[in-house]
């Protein structure tokens, strides 16, 4: 396995599946958005639409009969470890959970690479999610087995930006000419920075809009000047909820804060309410990769606009694609 992005872009071959050894995404490893093109995203959407059907055709299937993911996880997860965990069992796989690392040899001070040089003994592919920027790379160059982040502190959430956007492709049918606008935490939210560096790959505007302690990153905001991105900040999302296709909102992250009181301070600064929405368009969608807490109020929830449960869904979808793909199976 290599740390290369991937340098072949095919178009889809056929389905359906068959054992496809030499395509093009078997033994790679998922680490950052980065290593995406719009060809990929093609493909991957277009594998995770036969998903979608297959599962609400027939549920569950035997592509990956026989196959094994670990999915160690050193931070919280619900949506991200479950779905995987679905994904898996959904393509007839089955899953070693690490999810309590106090209860595993990492409490004893096992590092990285040797607790995924071991798990690749007992696994094909090694889901991990850590709090650390950059442990997912680390895990990959010890690795033989492929890697796939699921979000490595505030880095990247490559998965989740993956299942964002085929949110928006599935419920809006095209991601070029939107408006999308992130609102929350952008500076600790790690699904914006993947989400963002995805959407430089379309012809969008992009609107960030935050408190000023938790602006987006100004790497990230100079990464996508580079590529051309019209993006502006705002510090209330009045002036731009009236052109935004897509709005993306987020949970203020506690725990990357040093001062509970900055936290206190912000943690309210945006709510989505009924009100938010009567102002909104009539077609847009309303995001969230989940948890949240506060951020959107409850009485959206009905509102056909609210994609964030149906995105958890999409998720589900995605997921098996990736671990179909790793795994040479599509
Ligand atoms: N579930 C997402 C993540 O793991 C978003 C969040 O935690 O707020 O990054």
């Amino acid at each position: 396995m290599s740390m290369q992005t991937n340098p072949i872009h095919h178009k889809r071959p056929h389905l359906p599946f068959g054992d496809q050894r030499d395509a093009p995404w078997y033994g790679q490893d998922i680490l950052s958005v980065k290593q995406f093109s719009r060809d990929d995203l093609e493909y991957i959407f277009d594998v995770a639409h036969e998903m979608r059907v297959m599962v609400q055709r027939v549920g569950t299937f035997d592509l990956l009969k026989g196959k094994i993911l670990a999915s160690l996880f050193y931070e919280p997860s619900t949506r991200t470890s479950s779905s995987f965990t679905s994904a898996m069992e959904r393509l007839g796989g089955s899953v070693i959970p690490i999810n309590e690392v106090r209860y595993s040899s990492i409490s004893k001070g096992e590092s990285l690479p040797d607790t995924v040089r071991t798990l690749e003994c007992y696994a094909d592919v090694i889901v991990l999610r850590h709090p650390e920027v950059g442990a997912s790379a680390l895990a990959a160059k010890y690795a033989r087995k492929p890697i796939i982040n699921a979000g490595d502190g505030v880095g990247e959430h490559p998965t989740q930006a993956l299942l964002d956007l085929f949110t928006v492709v599935e419920e809006l049918g095209r991601v070029d000419g939107l408006t999308v606008t992130m609102l929350g935490d952008l500076k600790y939210g790690r699904t914006v920075h993947s989400l963002a560096r995805l959407l430089s790959l379309f012809h969008v505007d992009l609107n960030y809009v935050s408190p000023d302690i938790l602006r987006m990153p100004p790497e990230i905001i100079e990464e996508l000047n580079v590529k051309g991105v019209p993006q502006a900040e705002h510090g209330s999302l009045e002036a731009v909820l009236p052109e935004t296709d897509v709005l993306y909102v987020t949970r203020v992250q506690k725990e990357r804060f040093e001062n509970l009181e900055d936290y206190d301070r912000v943690k309210d600064a945006f709510v989505i309410d009924a009100g938010t929405m009567r102002r909104a368009k009539e077609r847009m969608i309303v995001m969230h990769p989940l948890p949240r807490v506060n951020e959107i109020s409850m009485d959206v929830d009905d509102d056909p606009r609210a994609a964030y449960f149906r995105q958890m869904e999409y998720g589900l979808y995605v997921r098996m694609a990736l671990l179909a793909m790793v795994l040479g199976k599509a």
